[in-house]
């Protein structure tokens, strides 16, 4: 059990500790034509996300990683989410996940299973675990050469 969820809400630790020990699409993605990694300093977190876009969908999702609890349970969740999904889709669900964890508030009727992040708002400091796997997708649909950071 590690202490960087023990505070959050037993519910949504629960799913957060199921997706961490059993990450869900963890493996390389040898179809994808889309791939960036990223790396959040302030925790050690490094992800790298594969993606197959065709014709705006994503058709297929996945990430391999090294990272917290949060990093790995975000990342699981993320792709878990955004399959089949389209790209407004995916910019809409983006935008509710950071204002989520941010504690922004905003419109959250599309987050399903992303709200057990809504803990992470008061933990200033695993936002940029939660967000990291996000900010690496969109370097992905940008395809930009860089790394991702959350800075
Ligand atoms: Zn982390």
């Amino acid at each position: 059990m590690s202490d960087e969820v023990s505070h959050l809400n037993d519910l949504y630790e629960e799913v957060i500790l199921d997706h961490c020990k059993n990450p869900r699409n963890f493996k390389a993605l040898p179809e994808a034509n889309r791939k960036a990694e990223g790396y959040n300093p302030l925790c050690g977190d490094k992800v790298t996300v594969y993606l197959k876009l065709e014709d705006g969908v994503v058709q297929d999702i996945s990430f391999e990683g090294i990272g917290c609890a949060i990093s790995t349970a975000a990342a699981s969740l993320m792709t878990e989410t955004l399959k089949g999904k389209n790209l407004t889709e995916v910019e809409t669900l983006f935008q509710g996940f950071h204002d989520l964890v941010t504690g922004k508030g905003g419109e959250t009727s599309q987050m399903g299973k992303l709200m057990v992040f809504h803990g992470v708002s008061e933990f200033p400091v695993r936002v940029k675990c939660a967000t990291l796997v996000w900010h690496t997708l969109q370097a992905a649909l940008q395809q930009t050469q860089e790394p991702a950071t959350t800075e």
